[in-house]
């Protein structure tokens, strides 16, 4: 039996001589799938498979084997200024390698339609540093471990002017609470997290959000610093384009 659905290409490996095995994105999972003879014959796939690449993956269940055949592929979109312009490949690449890395419990089509317009915009767009700390916020909520950025994760309170933030306990904590993890946060950078966190593609914001921050340096790198830190502490894996992303930003 076929069945078709839209997909991300998030990576592809050989697999011996002949076959690919392609890392797709859904908005039913993330699915592992054989082009068979994509090595040899590039004619059936042309360049469809590349990383980033949006397409319509006509796939097939086999009765023996775990992965999926993908039978064909048709281009739904191209990243072409993605590939192009090397601070927009680092993101992207960053982002792939997250997504890639990370299982999905509650995977849903919200959140494949999350990673698609944005790269949608990212491909219209101008590189914004924001779009570093909106990824990570957004996919720790994907994955169930947003940070608690509204009330005291210990005691519910809601603080008016004193904020600490733990990463540890996994978001603020109020006067009361607070201990040898937590460390002062000031309402700005607060203010900016809880935005990012709760918003949807939207450039026109981003874009307004940076501008604000243009001359507030300190609070702009309070906000790179939380949301990397959350993600690396509850999602705990080596992020290797890490290294090449910070030295673009
Ligand atoms: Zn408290």
């Amino acid at each position: 039996m076929i069945f078709s659905l839209e997909a991300l290409v998030l990576s592809k490996e050989k697999i011996g001589e002949i076959d690919l095995l392609v890392e797709l994105l859904t908005p039913k999972g993330k699915i592992w799938s054989i082009a068979k003879g994509a090595q040899k014959s590039r004619r059936r796939f042309v360049n469809l498979l590349e990383e980033f690449n949006f397409i319509k993956a006509h796939l097939r269940k086999t009765s023996k084997g775990k992965f999926l055949i993908l039978e064909k592929a048709d281009l739904k979109f191209l990243p072409e200024s993605i590939r192009n312009d090397y601070r927009k490949y680092i993101l992207v690449s960053y982002m792939g390698e997250i997504l890639s890395k990370i299982g999905f419990p509650g995977l849903s089509v919200d959140y494949f339609s999350f990673i698609k317009n944005l790269l949608k915009e990212i491909e219209k767009n101008e590189v914004l540093f924001l779009l570093k700390p909106f990824f990570e916020l957004k996919i720790l909520k994907f994955s169930g471990w947003a940070p608690e950025l509204f009330h005291c994760v210990k005691c519910g309170y809601k603080p008016k002017k004193l904020f600490y933030l733990s990463i540890y306990e996994g978001g603020i904590v109020c006067f009361k609470c607070k201990n040898g993890d937590s460390e002062i946060l000031d309402f700005k950078a607060l203010e900016i997290l809880r935005e990012l966190i709760s918003m949807s593609v939207d450039f026109k914001k981003l874009q307004k959000i940076e501008g604000d921050l243009k001359k507030m340096i300190n609070v702009r790198e309070k906000i790179l610093k939380i949301s990397e830190r959350f993600l690396k502490f509850f999602l705990p894996f080596e992020i290797n384009s890490l290294k090449f992303l910070k030295e673009t930003i």
